[in-house]
């Protein structure tokens, strides 16, 4: 196993557009370069990672070991960057090479072990996907239709034996976009095998743009009284009580509120609509989740799903399921099939099983792009 993995991150990233690098972007969770180094870690097929980056960053990968990681400064173009590496490693005396693009974080070991198997019997071995859209070139404003069947395209890592792989990067001078390249301006031979359709590379910042999932529960309970309406999930129940509150007292509402401010970590209910205050008395509860709904609106944030437990004797759940979904469904503008409501008795025990109160308790979740 005289093998080693080069990863190239010293790119400033120009079609990225973002202040930060796009190496050190939040992908999935970690910095896109992590997700590079990890697996090329945890493959155990190298005796050296070594990162080509700016020198401004270099403080970054002192969390990984010292005896398994090598850096190196990034040159001016990607030919200067990879020569750098080549250098700094000859004194090892390495059989093989493999350089990968910082901004592909989605191959997988499988590929790194086929790379390095096929350099037994090769000198240079390229991954190749095939292009899913049809490509047309131009000449002299005449426009041509690529063959599909004759195209295809080259991915990162590639895999090279590194004396061949140096005495060519030593006379480059012109820029290149990949190190095969370098071979087949030679007209050297290389081996193409599958690459990896997931293992697009990250060019553009809608690339890379995250999407995290919060979850959020919510719990109420209100007394029944005599002369009042039931209003639950938004719409009048036929009961012979409703229930008390400063509110019209929608325990469905009032979970679902609180469960949405749980999600976002804004405290809960009583924060925006204290019970102490006139303005709130008799309020609809429609009127409370409204400004709750515009507010996750503003922020980019979507309902994922809401799964409802109602708690109570009667009225019985299953008559008004559909009926209270749709209405939910409408107050929140989201697809019925998100929101699941269950009945829940308790044995006519207590004061929910007297018919003397209803209890509610929701979960959410909630999706939030950048
Ligand atoms: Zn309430």
């Amino acid at each position: 196993m005289n093998n080693y993995f080069i990863i190239l991150g010293a790119g400033k990233g120009q079609r990225f557009s973002q202040k930060k690098p796009k190496q050190f972007f939040d992908f999935n969770g970690k910095a896109l370069i992590d997700h590079s180094i990890d697996k090329a870690l945890k493959a155990k097929l190298f005796k050296k990672i070594v990162i080509v980056i700016s020198k401004k960053h270099k403080n970054y990968f002192k969390k990984y070991k010292k005896d398994k990681i090598l850096l190196v400064n990034g040159g001016k173009e990607r030919k200067d960057s990879s020569l750098n590496a080549l250098k700094k490693i000859k004194k090892f005396k390495p059989k093989n090479v493999l350089l990968h693009d910082a901004a592909r974080p989605n191959f997988s070991i499988n590929l790194l072990k086929n790379l390095t198997k096929s350099l037994k019997n090769n000198k240079a071995v390229v991954p190749i996907i095939t292009s899913k859209d049809s490509i047309k070139y131009k000449i002299n404003n005449q426009i041509f239709n690529l063959e599909k069947e004759k195209s295809f395209l080259t991915q990162t890592p590639q895999a090279f034996r590194f004396k061949e792989l140096y005495n060519l990067s030593i006379k480059q001078n012109k820029n290149i976009t990949d190190e095969a390249s370098l071979f087949i301006n030679q007209n050297y031979k290389i081996k193409f095998i599958s690459g990896e359709n997931q293992n697009n590379k990250i060019t553009y910042i809608d690339d890379i743009k995250s999407q995290k999932t919060y979850f959020g529960i919510g719990f109420d309970i209100h007394k029944l009284i005599k002369n009042k309406k039931l209003f639950l999930g938004g719409i009048k129940i036929p009961f012979h009580s409703g229930l008390q509150g400063h509110s019209d007292g929608d325990v469905i509402l009032h979970s679902i509120i609180d469960s949405i401010l749980g999600a976002i970590q804004k405290k809960d209910i009583g924060t925006y609509f204290p019970s102490n205050k006139r303005k709130f008395k008799n309020i609809r509860s429609t009127k409370m989740l409204k400004p709750i709904l515009d507010n996750l609106k503003k922020k980019n944030i979507y309902i994922n799903n809401i799964d409802i437990n109602l708690i109570c004797e009667k009225p019985k759940v299953s008559k008004y399921r559909s009926k209270i979904i749709n209405s939910l469904s409408r107050l929140m503008k989201i697809n019925n099939y998100k929101i699941n409501l269950k009945g829940k008795t308790v044995e006519k025990l207590g004061l929910i099983g007297k018919e003397k109160a209803i209890a509610c308790e929701v979960i959410t979740s909630l999706i939030k792009y950048d």
